[in-house]
């Protein structure tokens, strides 16, 4: 008995409960709810749903489940979020990883093969998702990675800590490939790419960061300040991975064959043309 005489809930009814409370706020509810049930218990997910669901919920569970139906995103709630092999804590400072970047990794890995590349470089950073995914890939490859924004990078810096990899990571701020001398065997960058008038989720459009999702009137405006940079940071066989919109390949393909670049274009998991494959 709790102190107000109720009964506390079993498992199973705190799940069955909070998947009802977030119907309205969440496309997947029952799953938001087990995930969030597993961080109360700080267990996996798998481990909750083989436990005894005829156990007590915690009462942090009540919290969290709050959060969400209030629009907070599970990956900000819960503070992490799965990306390629490796799992990145995330906070309101950076984008949450989407499995659509993995598009990016699966295009270099496609590329390099197990060699890898030795050199990689990734443009607008955040929680280091798409460096720190590469780099676990490839043993002995060497990366920097760019951001504008402080509070990202020291999410980027903390994940590159934690996952082992701060070794052969450098995290640095910039204004996209401004100032950096070297050059890259594969560069990666999933930059803002939103138009400004675009209606989104209200999980992604009041919790994300607007610096990372909104790229001017037609969501061109980080392409074109990109584009004109890759041809002086990209190695003689290096490629560039360059996340998209969609609808965006003929435009952005535009902007950088205007460079000079050769593109080429992969598919995301859904079909959609994800990501631009550029070489010199
Ligand atoms: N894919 C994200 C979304 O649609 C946008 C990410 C970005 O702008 N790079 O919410």
């Amino acid at each position: 008995m709790r102190p107000n005489g109720s009964r506390a809930l079993t498992r199973r009814e705190a799940l069955a409960g909070a998947a009802r409370r977030l119907a309205g706020a969440s496309e997947t509810p029952r799953l938001d709810a087990e995930l969030l049930l597993a961080s109360a218990l700080a267990i996996e997910r798998q481990a909750l749903l083989l436990s005894d669901l005829n156990e007590e919920a915690p009462a942090a569970f009540e919290q969290l489940v709050a959060r969400r139906e209030k629009g907070e995103p599970i990956a900000y709630i819960v503070g992490r979020r799965g990306f390629w092999t490796i799992e990145l804590e995330v906070a309101p400072g950076v984008l949450v990883p989407r499995p659509d970047s993995e598009t990016l990794i699966e295009a270099a890995v496609a590329h390099f093969g197990a060699n890898g590349p030795r050199s990689i470089l990734d443009l607008g950073t955040g929680s280091g998702a798409l460096l720190l995914a590469a780099l676990d890939q490839w043993p002995t490859a060497q990366g920097v990675g760019v951001d504008r924004c402080e509070r990202a990078l020291a999410i980027a810096r903390a994940n590159g800590e934690r996952l082992g990899l701060a070794d052969r990571a450098q995290f640095r701020l910039g204004d996209w490939g401004e100032g950096l001398e070297q050059r890259f065997d594969l560069i990666l960058c999933n930059p803002p790419y939103v138009d400004a008038g675009a209606d989104l989720p209200r999980d992604v459009a009041e919790w994300e960061p607007h610096e990372a999702l909104f790229a001017g009137a037609d969501g061109l405006d980080d392409y074109r300040r990109i584009a004109p940079q890759i041809s002086g940071l990209l190695g003689q066989d290096g490629i560039a991975c360059i996340e998209i919109g969609l609808g965006q390949a003929p435009a952005v393909t535009a902007l950088f064959a205007a460079e000079g670049l050769r593109v080429d274009q992969r598919e995301d998991l859904g079909g959609r043309t994800r990501c631009l494959i550029l070489t010199r």
